[in-house]
């Protein structure tokens, strides 16, 4: 089945669990990340991130757009920090169901006006748009990490205020998480008193970015207090590049045929940690009713 993420989440909000957005850029992750959703049964979203997009191509969309119609499982195709109308338009004609506009780095008015424009073209073609408020640190992307950037704290007095005028269908709040693999002796802590104000005063769903490799029981509590999509991608793609990398220095293999289906492995033991931990496994059948 393939949905929009406002279809994805209302089903999620009613029965109080969390669905993982895992960014995808080509077939070895697809694979990872489609084949852990079917086997678990877990309502998943399918992320391509805005720089990836050109890598990817239509005729990747395409495949990735039939499989997932095929499915009995539920899914999204989101575009993942989309930063501009072109952009998420882009992403809409290639068939996306979702689409994330970050205005973030944006002066509130500034964030306001560019997500209503595009909540405004992209409900047309019956797709739902994320924004984000706030602003989430980044660490990059090595296992190492690199110093992590300020974050700017959602305030809850401009969720109201900032929902109501975008008509924006779910928001990423920014709760203490930062984007990437965070360095050695690092240890990221997540605002939950904050998080339970802006559930509170929040009409659409909440998203939470940078969710690799936060402490369990964080990720955990964030999911009890609210959270209804967590956006998930270095870590697991580590695992996979990681057993690559292994593989190739034990074996000198080079087919791909041979190297990938264990190296895949190790990435979907980290997909199902996830959906166990977000409590997804097995809900796609609340979509079939
Ligand atoms: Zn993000």
């Amino acid at each position: 089945m393939l949905l929009n993420t406002k279809e994805l989440l209302r089903i999620a909000e009613e029965n109080g669990f969390t669905i993982g957005a895992f960014n995808v850029t080509e077939l070895s992750n697809f694979k990872c990340v489609f084949e852990t959703a079917e086997r678990l049964d877990a309502p998943t979203i399918i992320a391509v991130a805005e720089n990836e997009f050109e890598f990817c191509g239509k005729d990747y969309f395409r495949f990735v757009i039939d499989k997932l119609k095929e499915s009995s499982v539920p899914f999204a195709l989101h575009l993942d920090h989309g930063r501009s109308v072109k952009m998420c338009q882009r992403a809409i004609q290639a068939g996306f169901t979702s689409v994330m506009i970050d205005g973030s780095s944006l002066s509130f008015e500034e964030n306001v006006e560019l997500t209503r424009q595009v909540t405004e073209l992209a409900h047309l073609a019956d797709v739902s748009v994320e924004a984000e408020l706030g602003t989430i640190g980044n660490v990059g992307t090595s296992d190492e990490g690199v110093e992590t950037t300020e974050i700017i704290y959602t305030q809850p007095n401009q969720v109201i205020e900032f929902v109501e005028k975008t008509n924006c269908d779910l928001l990423a709040v920014a709760i203490g998480t930062s984007h990437g693999l965070y360095a050695k002796g690092t240890e990221p802590r997540l605002q939950i008193d904050l998080l339970k104000k802006l559930k509170k005063v929040s009409s659409v769903p909440l998203v939470l970015h940078g969710g690799s490799s936060n402490l369990d029981e964080e990720l955990s509590k964030a999911c009890k207090e609210g959270i209804r999509k967590i956006n998930i991608a270095s870590e697991y793609k580590a695992a996979i590049s990681r057993a690559l990398n292994r593989i190739m220095n034990e074996t000198k293999e080079v087919k791909f045929a041979l190297m990938l289906p264990a190296a895949i492995e190790e990435g979907k033991k980290v997909v199902e940690h996830k959906m166990r931990l977000f409590d997804s496994v097995d809900k796609a059948k609340y979509y079939r009713r």
